[in-house]
């Protein structure tokens, strides 16, 4: 193993912030570069709340790292004086002041160097800026002890607030007379505290990364092959434990690769960053014991790079050998893209995407061994080599990352119609509803085949397991993911058929047509609206229902419309998802009827999807928003694109009602008076920092100085007050500097408390828009024409498909 001396190396530590009494408070990291000269702050970044602190600044690590600044120069001598600018433009001047002895909770340090910094003309461009720059303007002592790190700041802000810090506890495992020392596993706690927090925070900050980047990173070595083993035993069913045999490519020149040669390329490994933006550490926070060994089984070292990505610094071109176990415990948290795209693990099986279990490599040739109790299914998309139960051939290292696979005692079946293959995999008490499944899933099959005019032949993997506290559905790849309350029955089919339903149509709007660049308008919106006059149709969910379902959309909808299109709102969708897949799903029903009446009836929506799907679905080419138009201007002989620009890349209000009515459908909305904006009256006017409920029946109040926790907000005024929308009609005309009496629970008791309305008295509170209603009815005095293209749309009277079921 060659040991070149590399002076430069990244440094991560990860953070972690609680409270006293220990609740959760916020996660972050900051990275750092030291090379001989200097040690640089290079890069922060956190996740969480601050815990009632409303100051941009709820973590400690804010006020150590200023991005591209230097903390060190080295050599260290005392009356060192340099001066940057920093990130937000701050002017920054340390100096290295002298030593000091400093008595902390962790101990009395005698001989700390004392760390000036002045920061001045911050220009933060975000939110908050004044604060902001109040912070981070002002100036900054550190303590710091030989061998052991930081051992006290104080921060006095340029608007008077002072924020101080000291050592609780430290661990330096490996003996270090840096001044700063930063070996892999050295851990420090601190208390905190400054006049923004109710409560002093303790942060722990702990080395996770140092390591210096190879030279030859962009050139990595080649691989043949990839042979995968997981092995997960019954009785430590969270645990897999996972092989893999990765075969270079040799060396093109045909020659045997000395081991002295010194420009081996080395293997560069890594795992997908899926959903895992607020992870530092990504998947690998729940990866142990991984080891690489060549041929003859002795250990390569294995270095991290970055996160989830790994460096083997191999010495020829023979298989490598890794070994790696994951812990199955991804369901203790919660993830953005929800508990069904994760590892979780039920009482009769495991279910695990592959992004989560393995560490890949770029290479095409790869097949998977799964070695489980015999009598555990092995359900997965990929096909079986041979007739090997446990073996399957994978096409490249995404159809690895992005398939699911089950494991355990759930049962498994395969629905088929119109040559698509779908594999039911249901787990809990769902198994006992498979005949039911099979036949809904293929009836679906059936319907979506002719929307489409075709049908896909890739296998799909369908999973649905029970879970009483999240409903959700996820596509990846060739599987599907579904979890959900309830029972999957006949007779509540209406409850659990539509997400299934939408999850299923996805194998032709999301996966065989496929958009480039961004278009989840369509993807998400017009998979909804298929799948929901598919339902119709099926004869699953009533007419009345449906028209239930589009008052609850459009009034979504209309919550969100105009702050940003229903296109770009795409960029975000989960957080969008009024717009993207209400919204998206109105755009669908409003082009159906409008190709409907252009074409008295005799085209549809339909005719969109199949020929997108002739377009694009076959031949694998990826559409934009302009084919959606020309395609929907070609079927309807009228030019669409002043539609789409109004309405889909446009925020003007799509006229449902306009539209409907060619159905003989009365689309109708009511407008709520506009109200003081909630977290106005909240933070600025009550000074609540922390209100929760509605749910349970009370409104709690938390984290907030002139209150008691769990005080139950019940009244304001001597009128009763429940949900939130109660608060800001109390709160209709109030102006800072009125008192109002509020009405608590606390501890079992009946409390009234005057508070004087904080705020600016020359400003007045911010209004929002009040509630909207919707009422959507079917005309009873509708024409024949409106009737026709209502029951052309949903489908009524085509018994060859009411029949299926
Ligand atoms: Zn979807």
């Amino acid at each position: 193993m060659k040991k070149t001396d590399k002076s430069e190396r990244n440094i991560v530590l990860s953070a972690s912030a609680a409270t006293e009494s220990g609740n959760h408070l916020a996660e972050g990291n900051f990275t750092l570069k030291r090379t001989n000269r200097t040690l640089t702050s290079t890069d922060y970044g956190t996740a969480g709340h601050g815990g009632g602190d409303p100051s941009p600044k709820y973590m400690l690590l804010y006020y150590m790292s200023h991005r591209d600044t230097n903390l060190f120069k080295f050599p260290i001598g005392i009356g060192e004086t340099w001066t940057e600018e920093g990130h937000w433009r701050v002017q920054t001047k340390s100096r290295l002041e002298g030593y000091e002895s400093v008595e902390v909770s962790a101990g009395t340090f005698s001989d700390c160097l004392k760390h000036k910094t002045v920061f001045t003309d911050a220009d933060v461009k975000d939110t908050k800026t004044e604060l902001r720059n109040a912070l981070l303007n002002g100036t900054r002592y550190l303590w710091f002890a030989e061998g052991v790190g930081l051992v006290k700041l104080r921060y006095e802000h340029s608007n008077g607030v002072v924020t101080e810090a000291e050592l609780l506890e430290y661990k330096i495992p490996v003996e270090d007379q840096e001044y700063l020392p930063l070996q892999i596993g050295n851990v420090w706690s601190y208390k905190w505290q400054n006049t923004y927090r109710a409560e002093a925070a303790i942060e722990e900050w702990r080395v996770i990364r140092n390591f210096s980047e190879p030279e030859n990173l962009d050139t990595p070595m080649e691989l043949v092959s990839a042979r995968y083993e997981i092995k997960i035993d019954a009785n430590e069913r969270r645990v897999a434990n996972v092989m893999c045999v990765l075969t270079p490519k040799t060396d093109s020149r045909g020659e045997v690769t000395s081991p002295l040669q010194t420009d081996q390329k080395p293997l560069l490994l890594s795992m997908s960053h899926f959903g895992t933006e607020d992870l530092y550490d990504g998947y690998s926070r729940y990866l142990r014991e991984l080891t690489a060994t060549d041929t003859d089984g002795e250990k390569i070292p294995v270095t991290e790079i970055g996160k989830t990505q790994w460096m083997v610094e191999v010495e020829n071109d023979l298989p490598v050998t890794l070994r790696y176990k994951v812990l199955l415990n991804h369901d203790e948290r919660e993830w953005a893209f929800g508990r069904d795209e994760a590892p979780y693990v039920q009482e009769d099986c495991i279910f695990c995407p592959g992004y989560a279990l393995f560490i890949v490599g770029e290479v095409a040739d790869i097949e998977l061994r799964v070695d489980v109790p015999d009598d555990w299914h092995v359900s997965t998309p990929w096909n079986r080599i041979g007739n090997e139960r446990d073996h399957f051939a994978i096409t490249d290292q995404d159809d690895l990352m992005y398939a699911y696979l089950v494991l355990g005692k759930h049962s498994e079946r395969m629905a088929e119609s119109e040559g698509t293959e779908v594999l039911l995999a249901l787990g809990g008490h769902f198994k006992a509803s498979m005949d039911e499944v099979q036949r809904t899933v293929k009836s679906l099959l059936h319907t979506y085949s002719g929307i489409f005019g075709g049908t896909p032949k890739d296998r799909m993997l369908f999973v649905a397991n029970p879970c009483d506290i999240y409903s959700g559905g996820g596509v990846s790849g060739r599987s599907i993911s579904v979890l959900m309350d309830g029972t999957l029955d006949a007779d509540n089919r209406q409850s659990w058929t539509p997400l299934v339903a939408h999850e299923i149509c996805h194998i032709w709007n999301g996966k065989a047509i496929n958009f480039r660049g961004q278009e989840y308008w369509f993807s998400e919106g017009f998979t909804e609206y298929c799948s929901k006059i598919s339902c119709v149709r099926l004869g699953i969910i009533s007419e009345n229902d449906f028209l239930r379902d589009l008052e609850r959309k459009y009034k979504l909808y209309l919550s969100k419309q105009g702050e940003l299109s229903i296109r770009e709102a795409g960029e975000n969708k989960m957080s969008n998802r009024e717009l993207v897949y209400d919204g998206g799903s109105l755009i669908a029903a409003a082009l159906d009827l409008l190709i409907r009446k252009h074409t008295q009836n005799r085209k549809s929506l339909d005719d969109l999807m199949k020929q997108m799907y002739r377009e694009f679905g076959l031949t694998g080419n990826e559409y934009t928003m302009n084919d959606v138009i020309r395609i929907v201007s070609q079927i309807a002989d009228e030019d669409f694109e002043p539609f789409f620009k109004k309405y889909v890349s446009g925020t003007e209000r799509l006229p449902l009602a306009d539209y409907f009515m060619n159905a003989g459908i009365d689309v109708e909305i009511a407008f709520g008076e506009k109200l003081p904006s909630l977290g106005y009256i909240l933070f600025q006017m009550l000074q609540i920092n922390s209100l929760g409920g509605p749910t349970g029946g009370g409104m709690f109040i938390h984290q907030s100085p002139q209150y008691q926790d769990d005080d139950n907000l019940i009244g304001i005024n001597g009128t009763p007050v429940k949900f939130f929308d109660d608060i800001r009609k109390a709160a209709k005309d109030w102006k800072p500097g009125d008192m109002v009496e509020l009405t608590l629970q606390r501890e079992g008791e009946n409390v009234t408390l005057p508070i004087t309305l904080a705020g600016d008295p020359s400003e007045s509170p911010p209004l929002e828009p009040g509630p909207i209603d919707v009422t959507i009815t079917k005309k009873t005095d509708s024409t024949e024409s409106q009737r026709a293209i209502w029951s052309g749309m949903l489908g009524n009277g085509n018994p060859s498909q009411v029949e299926i079921l």
